[in-house]
């Protein structure tokens, strides 16, 4: 007889009810699926497909286009024809706006599509991807739109018998190469200001993660886009990455992802066109916690959040905590405490706070930085193992380890959830620690005191500087790195600038 298995099933809370509900329509999801190219949905040149993982359980959720330089070559052809034609580049910027909001409208009223989308497709929190990834690509999409009409161009203070005047042109086709951490959020950083200043584009979502850009551009034509105006190639970084980075008819690259391909990139355009290039690459940001930082219980659990958020896949991650000798102790018992309130999870289940990490390839490469963090004498303080393998995902617990700056895991990025723990005696040790890595994204400085925390903002050299908090954004400040961070800014009214050109009229009157 067996009568035990509706006693031990778990009690159906809301949240377990919700989760299956999110399973529910995850599993009855249209699965994006085919090239997006002068508006319509097309098979690679090649017939050739890649296979969707999802990391939350291994299992194959579809199967996707594998874009290749033939299909490179017929999306850039696409975006000219749609440039040179003026269809976009040449529409009054208030029609502009208006395709632009309508696009972030559909992106609100599919939120939970997308959301979905997202997290199978790369692992994280439903709950996030909605509260973060979604909601800012919706601002985004609406910042640029309400920007580019009111943005208005120049005239030089020449002589009195002649007219300069200085005007602000698209560039022509962008080409953008997108990672897999945020995919449609670092999309919609990108597609917002291109489009909205006039140019046309040719996206590549990256091979862990190309279902929501598809997406996109099947609504960005809904809300009006004209066809060939956003085309989107998911395949390979070797192929199709790099025949968009090599194309000679692209006029301007923008590109987020690891520093190593940042620099293929530059190579690319050296050896093509001399495309101008925008790279956002990677960081590992210091947290610095001086003795009079402002209560501990508030500091740790920022510190547990800008690791671990995430699953620590987020290139302005608080990796490295660098705090000072009289508040090591105290501070660092209640990040571990903060860790294992943390729950590893379902990326469907909304009581999950860190979901999969994005591939088993990734997931390898975590768990080897921690294996080799133990083997060059670093201590566990918290997590460091592989969980849920049960589920055929690919889970990490969060991670805290107490290491030296020489470590590998101190000075290399690790992208995923592991912070690794530095004590510091002078605030002159604080600044040498904080700027010791190859990486300047960001950092934060904790503290009460006035003059501290401005001297520490200025001393450390980083794209973004936070004081007494983490992580804060907002569409209207601009986001970069220094260093080998790169040299781009995605967001704000300066993004618009890589994606335009100056031009002088010179005028004799
Ligand atoms: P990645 O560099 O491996 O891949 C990024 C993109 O480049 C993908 O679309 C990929 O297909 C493509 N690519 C890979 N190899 C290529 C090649 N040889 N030629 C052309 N294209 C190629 O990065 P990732 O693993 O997807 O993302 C993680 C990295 O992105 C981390 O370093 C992270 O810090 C960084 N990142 C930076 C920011 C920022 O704003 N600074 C934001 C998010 C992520």
């Amino acid at each position: 007889m067996t009568t035990t298995t509706t006693t031990d099933a778990p009690a159906l809370t809301p949240e377990s009810a919700r989760r299956d509900e999110l399973e529910q329509r995850a599993s009855s999801l249209t699965i994006p699926s085919r090239l997006f190219i002068d508006g319509a949905h097309v098979d690679a040149t090649s017939g050739r497909t890649f296979a969707r993982v999802s990391p939350r359980n291994g299992q194959v959720i579809g199967h996707v286009a594998e874009g290749d330089a033939a299909d490179i070559d017929r999306a850039v052809a696409a975006a000219r024809r749609a440039f040179d034609s003026g269809v976009w580049s040449q529409q009054h910027p208030r029609e502009r706006r208006k395709v632009l909001q309508r696009l972030a409208r559909l992106v609100e009223e599919h939120a939970e599509e997308l959301a979905l989308l997202e997290s199978i497709d790369m692992g994280k929190p439903f709950t996030d991807a909605v509260a973060v990834d979604i909601r800012v690509t919706v601002q985004a999409l609406d910042f640029y739109a309400e920007a580019v009409d009111k943005h208005y161009d120049e005239v030089a203070p020449t002589a009195y018998d002649r007219l300069a005047l200085v005007t602000r042109e698209p560039i022509g086709v962008v080409g953008a190469v997108v990672p897999w951490n945020y995919p449609l959020m670092m999309a919609a950083w990108k597609v917002a200001p291109a489009l909205a200043v006039g140019n046309t584009m040719v996206l590549k979502p990256a091979e862990q993660s190309p279902l929501t850009a598809l997406r996109l551009a099947e609504l960005a034509t809904e809300a009006g886009l004209p066809d060939g105006v956003l085309n989107v190639v998911p395949g390979f970084g070797p192929t199709a990455g790099q025949a968009l980075g090599r194309h000679m008819d692209v006029d301007a690259v923008t590109f987020t992802g690891s520093g190593s391909v940042g620099r293929r990139f530059m190579t690319y355009a050296a050896e093509s066109n001399i495309k101008p290039v925008s790279l956002e690459l990677g960081g590992k940001s210091p947290h610095i916690v001086m003795p009079d930082a402002p209560d501990l219980d508030h500091v740790a659990a920022q510190v547990a959040s800008g690791i671990f958020f995430n699953m620590g896949e987020s290139c302005s991650a608080g990796s490295r905590l660098l705090v000072h000798r009289s508040i090591r102790h105290e501070l660092v018992e209640r990040v571990v405490a903060a860790s294992r309130h943390e729950v590893v999870g379902d990326p469907l289940d909304p009581r999950s706070t860190l979901g999969a990490l994005v591939e088993d390839v990734h997931l390898e490469r975590v768990l080897g930085f921690i294996a080799g963090a133990e083997a060059e004498g670093a201590t566990t303080l918290a997590g460091g193992r592989q969980v849920l393998r049960e589920t055929g995902g690919y889970y990490v617990e969060p991670t805290v380890l107490e290491v030296e700056p020489s470590m590998t895991v101190a000075r290399e990025e690790v992208f995923g959830p592991v912070l690794s723990v530095l004590t510091f005696d002078t605030p002159e040790e604080a600044v040498a620690l904080a700027n010791g890595t190859e990486f300047g994204l960001a950092a934060a400085v904790w503290t009460t005191d006035l003059s501290t925390a401005h001297t520490m903002a200025r001393r450390v050299r980083a794209g973004t500087v936070w004081v007494n908090c983490y992580d804060d954004s907002d569409m209207t400040v601009p986001f970069g790195g220094y260093k080998q961070s790169g040299f781009g800014r995605d967001k704000s009214l300066h993004a618009m600038e890589k994606y335009t050109q100056l031009k002088t009229t010179w005028i004799k009157l």
